[in-house]
């Protein structure tokens, strides 16, 4: 047991501090690298006199998928400014003495504040999960842009610091796909910064250019000017005119000595001759050898990705409060839907009717994603995206009741309302519209293949819509 006074009371009992009703816990390098003890606390204070260790704890809080931690406000004490882009950029601030316990109290709460306006709602994809995290960290902590910072230990040489927390620094190439995601939803804007070039076998982006002779592709080479005598019109490279003893140049053909360049002789250009061939070429080939796998790629091969500073959209900033919940454009009004408020509210009522006589009425809850179609959206383009949707929906009404109900949660995942329809018959129902629907994107899109995953489940009496909703997007996606 350590107890240690410091000014203005503020008691450290075994790295605890209580101060302003917040409850801090201090890490240091005694302490164990196990962040889920800290889950307890309300802001984490870590010591980074050892800056490593510093920055292994604050990439694990960050890069923890669970809210509770990786929002949580962190700040550091005795830290040196450093060009570390996670210790640099996902802080909350730091501190040089306990003194200043006040100004950080303040922040953290600034940050709960934010927290409690959140939304929660489980999202379907991947994508918009590490999307939407990236937007709740933002929007607690006021940002409004993601900007890459040139890093040395990233595979493409550049980092998104609040993304690129929740992956290895092998996987950087994800950190862009996401970005790309986003950006296709109208959740960030990209403002080009910078073009990089990837290999188009693993994506590396650590590249070695090298100019190489194209007759053999060895980079082994010399150049040396071509020399051009006017008198004689004879043309060869600069060895040629040399000798042994002296500087002086003598022409080769005519034996006449060259005195001033631009008057009787000139160099056109250079020429390369090859140290492995033995070949002489004018121009060479730019290749580019990957670093992490090793294959050489012609220049034109290269994958061009930009680097680019993203911007918060209005639909961004209202995502990490709302959700992303039927705010596609392409979803809205899609004749025969109802919006996923509506759609809630139904089921509501539904709940309601079958209380009334749980073991006669029984309704169930369908959530349909099709996995691949954003492939089936790039190919078709953004405005055949509605189109796509209307026909599956068209087919779904002709095989569903009138009774029954569908709303879109975004342009891959739709949730249906199957009334006085059992766990059985709406399997068997959704078993065949799957086939349906499979067989109606085939036919019209050349032969593209959808992976459609379906889960169906009872509508419980005693439990609210919106909470059986999410246990079914949790059943589907987990
Ligand atoms: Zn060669
Ligand atoms: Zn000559
Ligand atoms: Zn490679």
């Amino acid at each position: 047991m350590s107890l240690k006074v410091v000014p203005q009371a503020i008691e450290i009992r075994n790295n605890k501090i209580e101060f302003d009703n917040l409850l801090f816990f201090i890490v240091d390098s005694n302490s164990s690298v196990k962040i889920e003890p800290l889950i307890g606390y309300d802001a984490i204070i870590i010591d980074s006199k050892d800056a490593e260790f510093a920055k292994l704890i604050l990439k694990k809080i960050r890069g923890h998928y669970n809210p509770e931690f990786y929002l949580k406000p962190v700040f550091l004490i005795n830290y040196k400014e450093s060009k570390d882009p996670i210790l640099h950029s996902l802080n909350d601030g730091f501190i040089h003495s306990y003194d200043q316990l006040k100004e950080i109290a303040d922040v953290a709460k600034q940050i709960f504040l934010k927290t409690t306006q959140l939304d929660y709602q489980l999202v379907a994809t991947f994508e918009a999960q590490m999307m939407k995290k990236v937007l709740n960290f933002m929007f607690t902590r006021d940002l409004k842009t993601l900007k890459p910072i040139p890093d040395l230990n990233s595979v493409i040489g550049y980092t998104y610091p609040a993304i690129s927390v929740n992956f290895d620094s092998s996987e950087e190439t994800q950190v862009l796909e996401i970005l790309e995601w986003g950006e296709r939803e109208g959740l960030v804007w990209p403002d080009f910064h910078e073009r990089i070039y990837l290999c188009n076998q693993c994506s590396g982006g650590f590249l070695s250019y090298r100019e190489v002779c194209p007759h053999c592709n060895s980079s082994n080479s010399s150049a040396q000017d071509l020399v051009h005598h006017f008198p004689c019109a004879y043309i060869g490279p600069l060895s040629d005119f040399q000798n042994n003893v002296d500087n002086a140049l003598t022409c080769p053909k005519c034996n006449k000595a060259l005195r001033h360049i631009g008057v009787d002789y000139d160099k056109p250009s250079i020429i390369h001759h090859c140290n492995n061939c033995d070949k002489n070429f004018q121009d060479f080939f730019v290749k580019a050898k990957c670093i992490s796998c090793t294959q050489d790629v012609e220049v034109q091969y290269l994958i061009p990705k930009a680097i680019n500073v993203y911007k918060l959209t209005k639909r961004g900033r209202t995502a990490a409060s709302n959700g992303f919940l039927s705010t596609g454009k392409e979803v809205e009004d899609i004749f025969g839907t109802l919006t996923m408020a509506v759609f809630k509210t139904m089921l509501h009522y539904e709940i309601e009717r079958i209380k009334e006589n749980p073991e006669q009425q029984k309704s169930s809850i369908v959530i349909v994603n099709i996995e691949n179609i954003f492939e089936l959206y790039k190919k078709v383009g953004k405005k055949a995206e509605k189109t796509i949707l209307e026909s599956i929906v068209n087919l779904i009404r002709e095989n569903v009741r009138p009774t029954d109900f569908i709303a879109f949660e975004n342009s891959s995942t739709m949730y249906l309302g199957l009334i006085n329809s059992d766990a059985l018959q709406s399997e068997a129902t959704l078993e065949n519209l799957k086939t349906l629907i499979e067989k109606l994107i085939k036919n019209n899109f050349n032969d593209f293949s959808a992976n459609i995953n379906f889960k169906v489940k009872l509508l419980q009496p005693f439990n609210k819509s919106e909470f059986q909703l999410q246990e079914l997007t949790k059943d589907l996606f987990d």
